[in-house]
């Protein structure tokens, strides 16, 4: 039983490996001449860097499980790590007791609410149909008008633009469960391309073929076309963002695809190589400074410095039909290098490389659990691993991860029903 699996980001990656594993004849194909997906690299002195910042969380099992399998698990160094917040252009730490007193972009009472009902968010949240909540009517209601407007509107709504308030409570509430302000964090030696290459060596070892630069021009119901080849398949998984997938299916597959309209956020990420540190906070949300960017992420915390050289990734989560998708890169660069020296005067920068992706994850809508897609699509051997279908984990390697053994385990279980020509036993 021949699968032939689209899109060589980990989740890709994932579902290849464990099907070549069980002995399962697998192809995966991947458009561009790298591997790894949203978690790809480029060449730095002598290493590879990601072109956007990530990280493991101790939380994330089913990565952790797969980096065991391909003999990677010992390989991620990890760091406790803090978090900061740049409020109209002041510093503040946000890990402790004390630095919430001491937070004065919120008035006392504010603050004191604000803790007290952030101690206990994760429990007022058990047991609720958070998934038909809005996020902002359920935030305005415990933490109060102000602390939405002024923190968690502007915090939550550089992820999703103006909808954040629409997206599911659910969704933040699953993101409180992986993340913390002071966080331990993971970082594997010689970074991601190291896990990307141990899963292909693995699908290569097991007699799995992977295969890049072959996109994937047009998907049939039982095949694949590439640039003058067609691959006939009896299952085949799609990775691709839903919006993507649409523009290969061909019109006899189309209408039978989910039917869901689900709006993308892409991301537009520049990275900037430092010669001294930041502010030794791993994450810092901005807001009300006067940036396009809405973050920064700074990985010498979690990495250590590297040559010398500090990396700080700053990002702006936009859709990919606006202006600043749009910009050329060096205009962006120029620009978000004032803006940032706005925040760190006097700030040594050597190098910045813009990165952008159109899709990162769908604006999930209220009651998202009823449309959510299923991953098998009736009437075909087609079978969907998207992001669309993560939720409502977090976007991430660790829940594509999740998603790929889910997927797998549909195929081997189907596989194991067939007899070696294709029929099915009885
Ligand atoms: C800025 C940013 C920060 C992040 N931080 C973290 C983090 O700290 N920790 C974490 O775990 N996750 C993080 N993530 C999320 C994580 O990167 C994604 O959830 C994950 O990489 C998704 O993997 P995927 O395989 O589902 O999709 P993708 O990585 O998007 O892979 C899809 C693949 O399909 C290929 N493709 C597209 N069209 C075709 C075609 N026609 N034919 C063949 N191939 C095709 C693409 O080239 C791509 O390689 C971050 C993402 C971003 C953007």
């Amino acid at each position: 039983m021949q699968t032939v699996v689209i899109g060589g980001g980990i989740c890709g990656l994932a579902v290849a490996h464990r099907l070549a594993r069980a002995g399962t004849p697998v192809t995966l194909l991947e458009s561009t001449g790298q591997l790894g997906g949203l978690g790809t690299f480029f060449p730095w002195h002598d290493r590879w860097v990601e072109r956007f910042y990530h990280c493991v969380m101790p939380s994330d099992d089913d990565l952790l499980a797969l980096l065991e399998e391909v003999g990677l698990r010992d390989h991620v160094r990890w760091e406790r790590t803090s978090m900061g917040m740049i409020v109209e252009g002041r510093h503040y730490p946000f890990n402790s007791a004390l630095d919430l007193l001491k937070f004065t972009a919120l008035g006392v009472v504010d603050r004191v609410r604000f803790g007290a009902v952030s101690l206990l968010l994760r429990r007022l949240g058990k047991g609720k149909d958070l998934d038909n909540l809005r996020t902002e009517d359920w935030l305005r209601g415990l933490y109060g008008d102000r602390v939405w407007r002024d923190l968690f509107g502007p915090l939550f709504g550089s992820k999703f633009g103006a909808a954040f308030g629409d997206v599911p409570a659910l969704y933040l509430w699953q993101r409180l469960g992986r993340e913390r302000n002071v966080a331990v964090r993971g970082y594997p030696h010689g970074g991601y391309k190291t896990i990307i290459d141990a899963l292909r060596a693995s699908i290569e070892s097991h007699g799995g073929i992977v295969r890049t630069s072959a996109p994937v021009r047009v998907l049939r119901n039982g095949s694949v076309e590439l640039d003058g080849e067609t691959i006939e398949a009896d299952r085949i998984v799609s990775t691709l963002p839903l919006p993507a997938l649409r523009q290969v299916a061909d019109a006899k597959l189309a209408p039978l695809l989910p039917q869901v309209n689900l709006r993308y956020q892409g991301v537009v990420n520049a990275l900037f190589v430092l010669r001294q540190p930041l502010s030794g906070h791993y994450w810092a949300p901005v807001l009300r400074s006067g940036t396009e960017f809405d973050g920064v992420v700074e990985m010498s915390p979690l990495t250590g410095p590297v040559d010398g050289r500090h990396f700080a990734y700053v990002m702006r989560y936009t859709d990919r039909d606006s202006p600043l998708f749009q910009e050329d890169e060096r205009t962006i660069a120029a620009r978000w290098t004032e803006q940032l020296r706005s925040l760190h005067p006097g700030l040594d920068v050597e190098e910045v490389h813009v990165f952008r992706a159109p899709f990162v994850e769908p604006v999930y809508p209220v009651g998202y659990l009823a449309q959510r897609p299923a991953i098998e699509v009736t009437g075909t051997p087609l079978l969907l691993a998207t992001t669309a279908h993560v939720y409502p984990s977090v976007t991430s390697w660790n829940s594509s991860v999740g998603l790929a053994n889910r997927v797998s385990e549909i195929i081997l279980r189907t596989a194991a029903s067939m007899s070696p020509d294709g029929e099915p036993v009885p």
